[in-house]
């Protein structure tokens, strides 16, 4: 078997797959799977992160000294051999209870759209240098599916773990955002991660330039001490600088926020 490149992606065009208020995005012609007979285990030479919850599960069935807290209700599992503690002759002791951020590989949430109201999930660029589950061939929609509940749980422990910090709206938005730059301009001033115009969010990183097509890095420009979204940048001149204070009380009012992510 052999790994998909990350050049086969060039010239395909972008899919998205909509389920459960997560949007997964992937290129055409390329699909996934992992099959513990294939005895793939190269993301488990990273230890995966666990929550509470999680630890606690492992702990029930008997475990002992598998993982260290890294920040409140954040676990990192140990390493044994260059590898996670539980990876023993290529296959994965704990596979039914393995933690949700094993179960979600390669797919990662990249950013909340505020636009749509949904969380974006895409593979991670980096796995095409080291997952051999991304071949050649059309996606599955169960894969797919599994990629959304993963990472929606995933998304739910990052506005969690912030949530140790931040108060409850500042917590959303960063795991929204998920970029670690923004976290020291959330920390900075608030109003300078969202579009001074029109109050979404903004995105700025460059790791997923694969997804270029598709509005997954959002643009943006400096305007006076705020940053502005492009498709605020041809209004220049509605500005509003009470609006921005308006916008972020509605955004965090948004019944569909509120339901889907109870904060
Ligand atoms: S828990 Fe299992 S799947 Fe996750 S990193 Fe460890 S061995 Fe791999
Ligand atoms: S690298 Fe990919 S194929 Fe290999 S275990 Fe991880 S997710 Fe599965
Ligand atoms: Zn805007």
């Amino acid at each position: 078997m052999c790994m998909l490149k990350k050049e086969y992606l060039k010239g395909k065009t972008l899919k998205s797959f909509d389920y459960n208020g997560v949007k997964v995005v992937y290129h055409d012609g390329v699909t996934f799977n992992c099959l513990p007979e294939w005895e793939c285990y190269e993301c488990c030479k990273t230890p995966a992160d666990l929550n509470s919850g999680e630890y606690k599960i492992l702990l029930n069935l008997g475990y002992s000294d598998f993982a260290y807290e890294i920040a409140p209700g954040i676990y990192k599992l140990r390493k044994e051999n260059d590898a996670c503690i539980f990876l023993k002759n290529n296959r994965c002791e704990i596979h039914e209870h393995k933690p949700v951020s094993c179960k979600a590989q390669p797919f990662v949430p990249i950013y909340f759209d505020f636009h749509s109201l949904k969380l974006v999930v895409a593979i991670e660029p980096q796995a095409y240098n080291w997952c051999y589950g991304l071949q050649a061939g059309e996606m599955d929609e169960e894969v797919l599916k599994q990629a959304s509940k993963a990472c929606k749980k995933l998304f739910y422990d990052r506005v969690k773990y912030y949530e140790n910090f931040k108060n409850p709206h500042n917590a959303f938005l960063i795991a929204a955002l998920s970029i670690p730059e923004k976290v020291g301009l959330i920390s900075e001033s608030p109003m300078k991660s969202l579009c001074f115009s029109c109050g979404f969010p903004l995105k700025m990183t460059e790791t997923y330039d694969i997804y270029n097509a598709y509005p997954i890095k959002r643009e943006y420009v400096e305007y006076k001490t705020a940053l502005i979204c492009e498709m605020c940048m041809e209004k220049l001149d509605e500005v509003d600088e009470n609006r921005i204070v308006a916008l972020k009380d509605s955004l965090f009012s948004n019944p569909r926020i509120v339901e889907y992510f109870k904060i």
